[in-house]
């Protein structure tokens, strides 16, 4: 079946739906989504969104802005964060008055709170005094995702956006330098459908699913990144995933950085908060990279605590916060840590480890979500991305948390209203051949496969191979035996067999898609680490251990070269106001 729509957006998470509901009505939108819309990842997250409100305390854009550099080990772009913070108020305000419920203060204002990495001088008078934590994090209790979400739904809904749900993008089209459509399976029918469009946007999240330990769902499998890689483009800084401190211990499902932004409080074995050495001024608010290496240096050091099945955590000591605070500002997260390891945090501390969390890197754009085919600037015609999937780059080497939420609703909009001004002139592109044949024998290649191998193994020891050589620590031969390995799951899955031969949500073959997805997301993230000889941010090199910033201030751009065989080359970093300095907390 061939569709045709002015534009299409894969991908029904924040960045997705925002953008969807920036297209003028007079033009046809669709979405697609493998889930059903508020089932997209965005919907989990839960501690907030950030912008300078001033609502709890002083603050400015420049001090989020200042914040998010440092924060990123100075590898993010300057002017695109300066677009982000200075236009996160408006942002906000214009959420609340789409309907997104915020908690509040007592006055009546949007309430918020403590984040990693987010802080103020702490004399306003002298911006280089000592900084401290500030409350720059709008929330709505624990559930910040989940309700914008559904706010978003209902706004695309209003704007009368025509929703594809359950069908899984296999393919993206680009003839001579042009976007000009996609191929989608309806996974109720295994029907293959070809959507033609003006202008497409990826907005397809994260590949948290290449590690062991994630937080993401079993959705995040990086399908977006993938096609790009798969067609040629380049992909930015893969190298620097990053690591959630505060995963429940063994599951990865996640305790949000709410937790400690509340007064929660990290401890070894001793009991010590151990914070206080690592980061002496913000302790346990300290950004995610510091607080997720210190956790691993303190159980390599001995200082973990002994699980029932021999491997270490730390704990989570939220008992002094009282069942007040606990019940009204983070239930959600308190209730996971009952439910799956029943343990009770007004009484008990919660075990927790490092979960891989967040891609940084991605599908590279400008700041209008326009994807770059190189490193000189040269534009896509009608491709777009935005969201976890996308590389502005505004997070650089690390992430500070609650700019994620921020980042899909900045870029969202400003890539819906790209959009809107490219469909004024914008044609349709007739497609040189049937795109539906080469998604046909995609499918009947991998469903002819009669190996022995078998897609959850394949898909288990890389996920662990990953996590343990291409995780928190890494050093150049454990990413080089990690090389060799993804070399051979590659080999590996040419010889699996798709069990599952029929057409109703055919999830067999769907695992079977997504699993290739991950070795190529897999092969761009380790020879991207492995071509890093520096440490900066969640790119921690044992046998590199300095941030080098004459040699390596500069963005990884990922591709593969004719042969197939991943291929390196760099873009620099756009400085605007903000000189590099060491990283002290
Ligand atoms: C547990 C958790 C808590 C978090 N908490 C916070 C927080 O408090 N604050 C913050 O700022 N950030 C937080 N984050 C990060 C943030 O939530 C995400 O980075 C952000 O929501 C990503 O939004 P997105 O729109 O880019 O993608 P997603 O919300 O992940 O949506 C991706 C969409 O793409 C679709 N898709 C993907 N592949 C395909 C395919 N092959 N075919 C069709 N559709 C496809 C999916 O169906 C989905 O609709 C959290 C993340 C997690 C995992």
């Amino acid at each position: 079946m061939i569709h045709k729509f002015d534009v299409v957006i894969v991908g029904a998470g924040g960045a997705g739906l925002r953008a969807a509901v920036e297209i003028p009505k007079e033009y046809s939108c669709a979405v697609i989504s493998k889930v059903f819309p508020t089932r997209s990842h965005t919907g989990t997250a839960q501690g907030g969104v950030c912008a300078a409100l001033s609502n709890e305390e002083q603050d400015s854009w420049l001090n989020h802005a200042f914040d998010t550099v440092k924060g990123s080990d100075y590898l993010g772009d300057q002017d695109a964060i300066e677009i982000m913070c200075q236009d996160a108020p408006r942002a906000i305000i214009e959420l609340e008055h789409m309907g997104m419920p915020f908690s509040r203060t007592k006055e009546g204002k949007i309430a918020q709170r403590r984040f990693g990495g987010h802080t103020k001088p702490e004399d306003p008078n002298d911006p280089n005094s000592k900084r401290v934590p500030v409350m720059r994090s709008c929330y709505s209790a624990d559930r910040t995702g989940h309700v914008m979400l559904q706010t978003l739904y209902e706004n695309c809904i209003k704007n009368n956006v025509k929703f594809y749900s359950e069908y899984f993008l296999t393919d993206l089209i680009i003839e001579d330098g042009i976007c000009k459509g996609l191929t989608a399976i309806d996974m109720a029918t295994s029907e293959i459908h070809t959507f033609q469009a003006k202008a497409i946007m990826f907005a397809t999240g994260g590949y948290g699913r290449a590690f062991r330990i994630t937080s993401n769902a079993h959705v995040g499998t990086g399908d977006g990144c993938a096609l790009v890689y798969k067609a040629g483009l380049p992909l930015e800084d893969m190298e620097f995933y990053q690591f959630h401190p505060t995963g429940l211990w063994r599951l990865g499902i996640l305790v949000s950085e709410a937790a400690r932004g509340e007064g929660g409080i990290l401890r070894n074995n001793a009991g010590e908060r151990f914070m206080e050495v690592y980061a002496p001024t913000v302790k346990d608010l300290a950004p995610r990279d510091m607080v997720s290496r210190a956790i691993i240096s303190e159980i390599r050091a001995g200082r973990g605590i002994l699980g029932s099945d021999g491997t270490h955590y730390i704990n989570l000591d939220l008992t002094h916060l009282g069942k007040k605070v606990i019940d009204e500002k983070i239930p959600e997260i308190t209730g996971f840590a009952r439910t799956y390891l029943g343990v009770e945090p007004t009484r008990e501390s919660v075990p927790i480890q490092p979960t891989a969390h967040y891609a940084m890197g991605g599908i590279p754009t400008n700041y209008d979500t326009e994807v770059f085919a190189d490193n000189k600037g040269t534009i896509v015609k009608g491709f777009y991305a935005a969201g976890e999937c996308a590389c502005v780059s505004v997070h650089g080497a690390n992430r500070l948390g609650t700019n994620s939420l921020l980042d899909i609703v900045v870029f969202g909009r400003r890539g819906g209203k790209k959009i809107a001004e490219y469909l004024e002139t914008a044609e349709y592109h007739a497609f040189k051949t049937d795109p539906k044949e080469k998604t046909k024998e995609m499918m009947s290649g991998l469903l002819s496969r009669t190996g022995n191998e078998k897609i959850p193994e394949i898909r288990r020891e890389l996920q662990q191979s990953m996590m343990d050589k291409c995780g928190i620590f890494r050093n150049e031969k454990e990413l080089l035996e990690n090389k060799e390995l993804i070399k051979q799951y590659k080999q590996r899955y040419q010889n699996i067999s798709v069990q599952d031969k029929s057409k109703v949500f055919n999830t067999d073959l769907i695992e079977a898609i997504e699993l290739g997805n991950l070795l190529d997301i897999a092969e761009s993230v380790n020879e991207s680490a492995l071509i890093r000889q520096e440490s900066r941010g969640a790119h921690t090199r044992e046998d590199f251990p300095k941030r080098d910033d004459a040699n390596w201030m500069k963005h990884t751009f990922i591709t593969k070269n004719d042969s197939g065989d991943p291929k390196i080359y760099y873009k620099g970093v756009v400085k605007t106001q903000f000189e590099p300095m060491e990283r002290k907390y």
